[in-house]
């Protein structure tokens, strides 16, 4: 019936998204392309919105099957695509009230960063959502705050102060979450944010695994409030905020030999991660009680996950790591649904 299809929705959709090949990860062997251990099923008719996505290990051909919310494979490679079909609808709820939150989530390496950053030339979705939300306000007559932080051991810290700043996470008596003394920076223009916005991805926290040389070891932040005038003519406002957030690569610690700080921080992101999809999981199969308490990051997203808000989860795959995939991908199914 049509009451139980609607119910049956997902709140926080889980979609898939496999980088290309990189050139020197292609001009190895013979300049063939390598061998990918991503797939989707494509008997899937496109009206269901679900895809079966098959994970297969070229050495020892063992593979898994997952359900998921929509597929975007290494020929969708610029992130426009996930963009329209996946954030732009996201964008009117914030001019009437609701909240939408958006992750980058998976291995590191497998193209968080350029998913939700990208650069001033290949923009990531950070910039497009700002590029679509100042196009909005023109006509709206809304005004635009964004501020951006990192959540890095469970702490969080200001990346547009230039002085590393901790920020105290309150709640208030209503159950609402305070991030007392972020800055808040009023943007006007697309190149206003830039400005701000590449500062600021300057300060986030990098270190020296033993995988990759500069990898993320922090939750990256983004959140764009919106205040609308109310269209009945008072002077009241109608407030939304998108978060964007580029998570931390979930790490399997045999693999990076992680020691001493190194090891801490590791174990503090994988207990981050499994609480977010504690959460989410809690939320697309209607528990009563939403553990938001585990960690930091929940915490905080507490007023911009479940209720009325939206979310998107883009699990990101490196299609040359098959177990790592499975990982990320046995995570973010089992986050979406029964
Ligand atoms: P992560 O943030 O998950 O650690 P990155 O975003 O840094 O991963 O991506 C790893 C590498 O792959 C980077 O060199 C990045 O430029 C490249 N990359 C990721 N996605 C794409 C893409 N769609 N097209 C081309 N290169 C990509
Ligand atoms: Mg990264």
């Amino acid at each position: 019936s049509h009451s139980q299809s609607s119910s049956s929705i997902s709140k926080v959709r889980v979609i898939i998204r496999v980088r290309p090949f990189l050139p020197q990860e292609i001009s190895g062997k013979n300049g063939d392309n390598p061998f990918s251990c991503v797939s989707v099923l494509d008997s899937e008719p496109k009206y269901c919105d679900e895809v079966t996505v098959h994970l297969k290990d070229q050495e020892t051909s063992r593979n898994e099957c997952f359900k998921l919310d929509a597929f975007f494979g290494q020929e969708d490679n610029n992130v426009s695509k996930i963009f329209e079909e996946e954030v732009k609808p996201l964008i009117p709820g914030i001019f009437k009230g609701c909240n939408a939150t958006v992750f980058a989530y998976g291995a590191t390496g497998s193209g968080k960063t350029y998913t939700m950053q990208g650069s001033e030339e290949l923009p990531g979705l950070m910039r497009l959502a700002m590029a679509t939300i100042l196009s909005i306000c023109k006509s709206t007559e809304s005004s635009v705050k964004i501020s951006f932080y990192e959540v890095y051991m469970d702490r969080c810290y200001d990346l547009l102060e230039l002085k590393e700043k901790e920020i105290a996470v309150l709640d208030d008596k209503d159950g609402r979450i305070h991030l007392r003394g972020l800055a808040q920076v009023e943007v006007n223009s697309i190149s206003e944010f830039h400005e701000v916005f590449s500062c600021a991805i300057q300060r986030r926290k990098v270190a020296c695994t033993g995988l990759n040389d500069v990898s993320s070891r922090s939750h990256g932040v983004l959140m764009i409030s919106v205040s609308t005038p109310c269209c009945d003519g008072s002077e009241n406002f109608v407030a939304g905020k998108l978060n964007l957030i580029d998570l931390a690569g979930n790490e399997d610690n045999r693999k990076t030999c992680n020691e001493g700080i190194r090891l801490q921080e590791s174990a503090k992101i994988n207990q981050s991660l499994f609480a977010l999809s504690n959460v989410i999981y809690a939320l697309n199969n209607n528990k009563p009680r939403i553990p938001y308490r585990e960690s930091k990051l929940t915490r905080i997203l507490q007023d911009s996950l479940g209720g009325t808000s939206r979310a998107l989860m883009v699990a990101c795959l490196n299609p040359g790591e098959y177990q790592e995939s499975v990982h990320t991908v046995s995570l973010a199914s089992r986050s979406r649904h029964i």
